[in-house]
């Protein structure tokens, strides 16, 4: 496949991770739930939402199916995103955050409600 630089790389690895998490019979769990947590880290990072922890994860994961998924599609469902970590590190580099998931969080302002309720300044 060849793609230009309009394309977005994040969205392009989605679409593969979304394929091969479809794809996925289900028999073995490093192809069944690797896929879905691959799924679910690059919607987290989509959102601004991920962090340095969770590029190494999507490694270990990677390695993880590719070692002991049962058939061909568990092995190769990790390849593009990880070749694509090891051909762009600063573009993932970007997408990760200090704070990750914490990022915007107020806890102040989200107790606020029941720090009135129960009387507490
Ligand atoms: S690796 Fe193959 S056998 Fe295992 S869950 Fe994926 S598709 Fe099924």
């Amino acid at each position: 496949m060849i793609f230009n630089h309009k394309r977005d790389l994040l969205k392009i690895l989605v679409n593969f991770t979304e394929f091969f998490k479809g794809e996925s019979c289900g028999v073995c769990t490093p192809c069944r739930a690797g896929n879905f947590i691959l799924s679910r880290k690059l919607e987290l990072l989509s959102r601004g939402l991920g962090r340095g922890a969770d590029l190494e994860e999507i490694r270990q994961w990677g390695n993880l199916m590719t070692t002991a998924s049962r058939c061909g599609l568990g092995k190769g469902a990790s390849n593009a995103l990880i070749n694509a970590m090891d051909k762009f590190p600063v573009y993932f580099q970007k997408l990760v955050h200090s704070k990750g998931r914490e990022k915007g969080f107020d806890l102040d302002s989200a107790l606020g409600d029941y720090r009135e309720a129960v009387g507490i300044k």
